[in-house]
């Protein structure tokens, strides 16, 4: 069975699904099976709310003061499983939370999503990617093509007003001017952009 929960780089990660519709050229997913104290991160079959319980229950969080929700897959596409599992990190746990999401929340469940997070998610990290549209598809892949854009810069908007916390992220596999695209985007709308190391 594959680790719910995992740590790496001194963190404690939550890796509640392995669904996500995109294909990003840099996912760390390519590079093996396990990250961290993780041997794999592919579940045979996506955990239950049960078996998350089950597992933070089991955990033992007191070198950690946060969790971070950031596996082999898009968190979003199990939204049910990372209410709750949140709630009960939180209430049970005392845990400030971190999620890791690409940004397509809404459309992989179809209706607005970010105040489900309020109270519950401390901050986000939301994968910018590119500068427009047609890059951003060149380097995800998405399955949902030009909608997926614009529906995750609505969706990071959406999250100011939720979450304490809100940044944008980059890898630094695109070019210098889609950076500085991308923190041109990030400026206009007032959020903080880490551009990470690509790790291949
Ligand atoms: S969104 Fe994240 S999990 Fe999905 S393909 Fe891209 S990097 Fe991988």
């Amino acid at each position: 069975m594959a680790d719910i929960i995992y740590t790496y780089a001194g963190s404690a990660y939550l890796n509640i699904t392995n669904k996500c519709p995109c294909a990003c050229i840099f996912c760390i997913r390519s590079n093996g099976d396990g990250l961290g104290s993780a041997e794999t991160l592919w579940h045979k079959k996506d955990p239950t709310i049960e078996e998350i319980k089950a597992e933070i229950d089991r955990f033992d969080f007191s070198e950690y003061d946060e969790v971070v929700f950031c596996g082999y897959g898009e968190p979003m596409q199990a939204l049910d499983n990372l209410i709750e599992s949140a709630k009960h990190l939180k209430e049970k746990h005392g845990l400030k939370i971190r999620l890791n999401s690409n940004g397509l929340g809404d459309l992989i469940n179809g209706k607005p999503t970010a105040h489900l997070l309020e109270g519950l998610i401390d901050s986000i990290s939301i994968s910018l990617n590119a500068p427009d549209s047609e890059s951003y598809q060149r380097v995800t892949r998405s399955k949902f093509g030009e909608e997926a854009f614009p529906s995750l810069l609505k969706f990071a908007e959406d999250c100011k007003k939720y979450i304490p916390n809100v940044k944008f992220t980059v890898v630094d596999v695109i070019s210098e001017e889609e950076i500085e695209g991308c923190k041109a985007i990030a400026d206009k709308m007032g959020i903080p952009l880490r551009i990470r190391k690509w790790i291949k």
